[in-house]
């Protein structure tokens, strides 16, 4: 739950005193949302007063906001989730049909070496077309992601200016509840993670050990939102990755297949940053 009594917003018209006692949540409203109770009475909002409500309904809009947010992409995971089923099925068929295991050629009679050439020699003819297909399709499912990307704008926006003590400041509170980790202080240990993350919501450790943290609470869907969280910052971050390797996610499960290797390299590189 965000905090609602730290919420005082000052009025930003120089003459007024008061604070901000409404917003307004039109559609396609121009005007400045966030009013004190003098610039409510000049009359701006008034032809959508019904949707003009008091402030206390903003952390209320915010937490069914990032819900709606969570929601889409979860969904949108979903969504390429199963694009990743379909095609591990095509690749899994061509691989059985088409790539024969040469020891189990003593194993086949004429007729199904006959069988496996025939459609073996088809398949050079149609191996041009099917990676046309596939590459014109990925294409243009990689122009929407961009045409997205750009219409959205996600590329311009922070809302969070941070400074460089505030980074600090971050780390610091990082580095307590750290110990308090190690220490097995899970509850203490995400007040600090919390603080930190409040400061500066880039600070990927604090993301991830409070992913850390959640896990050990047993709060598991809770703690993969955080560790999507640090990943989306840097994919490459081998702690939240291997952390979550621990769980049942096919999203990250099949990230953690693809890369044994890279994966043993991340355990190993989680034992010594625990140690630490
Ligand atoms: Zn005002
Ligand atoms: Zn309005």
């Amino acid at each position: 739950m965000i905090q609602q009594a730290s919420l005082k917003l000052r009025c930003q018209e120089d003459n007024h005193i008061e604070e901000i006692d409404f917003i307004c949540y039109h559609e396609f409203c121009t005007g400045f949302r966030l009013n004190c109770f003098d610039c409510f009475k000049k009359g701006i909002h008034h032809t959508h007063s019904d949707d003009v409500k008091k402030v206390n309904s903003l952390i209320p809009f915010i937490e069914s906001n990032n819900k709606e947010c969570d929601n889409l992409i979860d969904d949108l995971n979903k969504c390429v989730e199963t694009l990743n089923q379909s095609f591990s099925q095509l690749t899994k068929g061509i691989r059985n049909k088409y790539s024969l295991v040469k020891e189990r050629l003593v194993n086949m009679n004429s007729y199904q070496i006959n069988d496996y050439l025939n459609s073996t020699i088809k398949l050079m003819e149609y191996k041009q077309s099917i990676s046309k297909i596939i590459e014109e399709q990925i294409k243009k499912l990689n122009h929407a992601f961009n045409n997205l990307y750009e219409q959205l704008q996600l590329s311009s926006f922070n809302y969070y200016l941070i400074d460089d003590n505030n980074i600090e400041r971050a780390e610091d509170l990082c580095n307590q509840g750290k110990k308090l980790y190690l220490d097995l202080n899970y509850n203490e240990a995400l007040t600090y993670f919390d603080k930190s993350i409040v400061i500066n919501t880039s600070n990927q450790e604090s993301l991830c050990y409070k992913g850390n943290c959640l896990m050990m609470l047993n709060k598991y869907e809770d703690a993969i939102t955080w560790f999507d969280k640090a990943l989306a910052i840097d994919p490459n971050y081998v702690i939240s990755l291997s952390n979550k390797g621990r769980f049942h996610h096919p999203y990250i499960n099949r990230l953690m297949f693809n890369d044994v290797k890279q994966i043993q390299g991340c355990n190993h590189f989680v034992g010594q940053s625990i140690s630490y």
